[in-house]
């Protein structure tokens, strides 16, 4: 079982046989898969809830401290639950969810496909990383049927009504706020590790079609908002250690306040998988914006977070064709690059751990079902 050593030890939510949900850690064992009772360990109330929230919001001493109870509960497998014994939620309660667009590969890929004629990056990407606010709401689990949306598209006189025909992908990370901020305040760059609790990985699937037609002024909308699907589990910031890599290069010199030259991007290597099928590969440490950036810039105006908050890095596109992480530009706009009913995306990922080898981060799956009526 690669990847769950006792380096990697991610969070997540589970139940058994439809008792009441706790949290959770799991661990690989070399043989077996297992799931660690935090709750049934320490007593401690914040685990007994049906989200990492409580715990989250108690701040980086308390998740040291838990970390390591949870690296000694793995040596003896002293309250663990069999995995395949456990039933996997939904990890955080979402509160707010915003997703960035901080990959120079994608933005100029989709650039070139959206506006063949004009500059590919518009004249403020390379100064902030461009984000809009997603719907929380409709942040899933993997593994949660995703149900083809319907909407209006452009048509050749008149718009036209029914299920999306462009539905995509988009192979992202997910960050997770643990502690909030006071509104009206800003967090600094170099406050990242006080405020984000872990990673999840995260595709915010994509109706092209209904995104075209509504985008034009305000972003994102419809297009988005009826799915994004995360990780079962929350890798937390230190089982990362090792995988913070330099940034491929900021130029021009973003302001003072996105800290140039002060922060770092990750190595996490990504796989597309599509019916079984790997069909890319996006590194992201090829990203432009930095995971801190995104956070700065989203709180620059003083906006607060809160337990619970997500923010998305983008779609996570490298330099190569076979790195791409979306079927629009793996397809290159070909229309019949998209999905089908009954198609299964699984993202996975990972990253060198701490104790030489690789960890791998929760996997996120979806599969396609049919537009309602
Ligand atoms: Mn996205």
């Amino acid at each position: 079982m690669d990847g769950f050593g006792p380096d990697h030890l991610p969070y997540g939510v589970f139940s058994v046989a439809g008792g009441p949900r706790r949290v959770g850690v799991r661990v690989d064992d070399g043989a077996d898969s297992w799931v660690l009772d935090l709750f049934a360990a320490t007593g401690r109330p914040e685990l007994e809830r049906p989200s990492l929230n409580a715990f989250m919001a108690l701040g980086p001493e308390a998740w040291r401290e838990t970390r390591q109870l949870a690296a000694e509960l793995a040596g003896s497998l002293r309250h663990a639950v069999p995995l395949a014994d456990a039933t996997l939620h939904l990890p955080v309660e979402v509160a707010d969810y915003v997703d960035f667009y901080a990959s120079e590969h994608h933005a100029t890929n989709v650039g070139r496909i959206f506006r063949p004629d004009g500059e590919a990056l518009l004249p403020n990407w390379k100064h902030l990383p461009v984000g809009y606010h997603g719907r929380a709401g409709t942040v899933v689990e993997s593994g949660t049927p995703v149900v083809r949306p319907t909407g209006q598209r452009r048509g050749p006189e008149a718009p036209v009504f029914g299920p999306s025909t462009r539905l995509d992908i988009e192979a992202e990370l997910g960050f997770v706020v643990g502690v909030g901020s006071e509104l009206g305040s800003r967090v600094p760059y170099d406050a990242f590790a006080e405020h984000v609790f872990g990673v999840v990985g995260l595709n915010d699937w994509s109706a092209r079609d209904i995104q075209a037609w509504e985008y034009v002024p305000l972003g994102p909308f419809l297009g988005k908002s009826f799915a994004t699907s995360i990780s079962h589990w929350v890798t937390p910031m230190p089982a990362l250690d090792a995988a913070w890599v330099d940034l491929p290069g900021q130029h021009p010199e973003p302001l003072p306040y996105l800290g140039p030259g002060a922060t770092q991007g990750l190595d996490i290597d990504v796989e597309v998988v599509v019916n079984g099928e790997v069909v890319s590969r996006p590194p992201y440490r090829t990203m432009y914006w930095s995971p801190a950036q995104m956070l700065a810039h989203l709180t620059v105006n003083g906006a607060s977070l809160r337990t619970g908050d997500l923010f998305a890095s983008g779609t996570i596109s490298g330099a190569e064709p076979d790195q791409r992480g979306s079927l629009l530009e793996l397809g290159w706009g070909a229309e019949d690059a998209f999905l089908d009913d009954g198609d299964e995306v699984v993202l996975r990922y990972n990253a060198p751990g701490t104790l030489g080898g690789r960890i791998t981060l929760g996997e996120v799956a979806g599969t396609i079902a049919p537009a309602r009526a």
